[in-house]
């Protein structure tokens, strides 16, 4: 059996939140890889210290930690040799209270049941934040798409869809992109979705715009880090004119931030990839590295950068770090050692609790996730709606419309965390509870 076709781990499997507390115990030895691990004990202390703050009736709290449906498929897939792999597929419906449930698919090699789930609770808050009507869920495959041929993720991914048909909708559950999958992968399962239901775009959001895509939805969770990066450097009074900047990732969210603050004006000295960083303290010229990217698939090997590693780009002396990559990148082992003053979460829980605790010691700025990497989300959801009406916005009408959703969001979090002396992420965990939890007040 191949890792490919390993089933559920059992570690997984007992991390199930059977009860609140079974997986809030305090990690003595979180590493990386254990941070990995335990995602969704930190989605959980987050939640915890919220509720705690909010002072949330227990009740509501039963409710809301505990995700409505999960959903573990076999995909049985022909390989290009002839044999049969099989995988295994998750979709973790977390909560539906305000809207339809909605949150990414992503297909990589450490995708599993305890990291989807902590996702999708995570896409319930930010729904919530950004105050746009969708709920939360999170869906995968553990699999290694860069060993995979085109028309085997094509099959891979159609497979998913049939097996998730029964859990999706236009007004039940809508996927999107994330971690290595792309407008491509979303054609697939909305064309396979249609085979069974006729013509339904509504189905995913992030497609091709040629299939009803909306017009800066590639851009938008970029633009959303752009325009939080703008507004905290604001509130702290630090200029993003000149900052230098560190980005770890770059994929869709790092490659777009990368381009939209340095529009801003800011330096971009460092980027990296999974096959390592670039270092260049003069300042890189994006748009070249973006056609280096396309040419090479890597950051590596740009021209007058210096090699680095992901570790040495997380500690570099920056104004502004940027982790736009996979969870867990600071931990408690490295988080002494970052030197900037600002850490813009842009990927989902880069930053473990301990790690944060230890950020705000040092005075280090952490802005949280659920705020940061929301502009996906919100185009998303305005690319639902366009789908719902059969017509198109113009890019300046999303990008307007987007300004407008992350800057509100941004107030909201920042009048509670300064008003109530909070760090910003528990100030933006209590905006969002508090409208998920008065939706189910309501409902029940
Ligand atoms: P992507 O697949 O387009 O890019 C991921 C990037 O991270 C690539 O550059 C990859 O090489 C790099 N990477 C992978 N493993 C790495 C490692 N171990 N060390 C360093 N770099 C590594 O994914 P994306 O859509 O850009 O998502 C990035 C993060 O942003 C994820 O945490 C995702 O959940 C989050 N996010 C994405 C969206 C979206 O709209 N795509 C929305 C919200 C949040």
């Amino acid at each position: 059996m191949s890792a490919q076709t390993a089933p559920p781990s059992k570690k997984a499997i007992a991390a199930s939140p059977t009860t609140p507390s079974d997986n809030r115990s305090h990690e003595p030895h979180e590493t990386e890889a254990t941070a990995h691990m335990n995602f969704n004990r930190i989605t959980d202390e987050q939640f915890q210290a919220a509720a705690d703050h909010l002072k949330l009736d227990p009740e509501i709290q039963l409710v809301l930690r505990t995700p409505y449906r999960e959903l573990i498929v076999q995909i049985p897939v022909r390989m290009d040799d002839g044999h049969l792999e099989l995988f295994h597929g998750y979709r973790v419906q977390h909560n539906a209270v305000r809207g339809p449930y909605k949150g990414g698919l992503r297909f990589h090699p450490e995708v599993d049941l305890n990291e989807v789930r902590s996702l999708a609770a995570l896409m319930t808050w930010k729904t919530a934040l950004v105050d746009i009507p969708f709920g939360g869920a999170k869906g995968g495959v553990t699999c290694d798409p860069t060993k995979m041929s085109r028309d085997e993720l094509q099959r891979l991914t159609r497979e998913f869809t049939r097996k998730l048909d029964m859990a999706l909708g236009v007004y039940r559950d809508i996927p999107a992109p994330d971690v290595n999958t792309n407008p491509q992968v979303m054609a697939w399962i909305m064309d396979e979705y249609g085979k069974k239901h006729g013509y339904t775009p509504a189905i995913v959001t992030g497609k091709p715009v040629s299939l009803g895509g909306s017009l800066g939805r590639e851009q938008a969770t970029g633009r959303g880090t752009m325009i939080i990066t703008r507004e905290a450097c604001r509130a702290l009074k630090m200029s993003l004119k000149g900052a230098s900047v560190a980005i770890q990732g770059f994929g869709n969210v790092g490659s777009w931030t990368a381009r939209l603050v340095g529009e801003q004006g800011a330096k971009i000295v460092a980027v990296s990839d999974v096959h390592g960083g670039i270092h260049c303290p003069a300042g890189i010229d994006v748009t070249a590295l973006f056609a280096h990217v396309k040419e090479e698939k890597t950051v590596l090997g740009f021209p007058g950068s210096v090699s680095i590693t992901n570790e040495e780009l997380l500690c570099l002396n920056v104004d502004i770090l940027i982790p736009a990559a996979l969870g867990g990148a600071i931990t408690r082992e490295n988080a002494d050692h970052i030197q900037a003053k600002l850490v813009i979460e842009a990927a989902n829980s880069p930053v473990t609790p301990r790690a944060d605790e230890m950020l705000r010691q040092r005075g280090i700025t952490v802005i949280p996730d659920i705020l940061v990497n929301a502009g996906g989300v919100t185009v998303s959801y305005f690319e639902w709606v366009q789908n719902l009406q059969q017509f198109r916005w113009d890019e300046a009408r999303v990008n307007d419309e987007l300004e407008k959703r992350m800057v509100a969001a941004w107030q909201l979090v920042h009048t509670v965390a300064t008003g109530q002396k909070l760090p910003y992420r528990i100030a933006a965990y209590c905006v969002a509870l508090e409208k998920v939890a008065e939706a189910t007040r309501q409902r029940y």
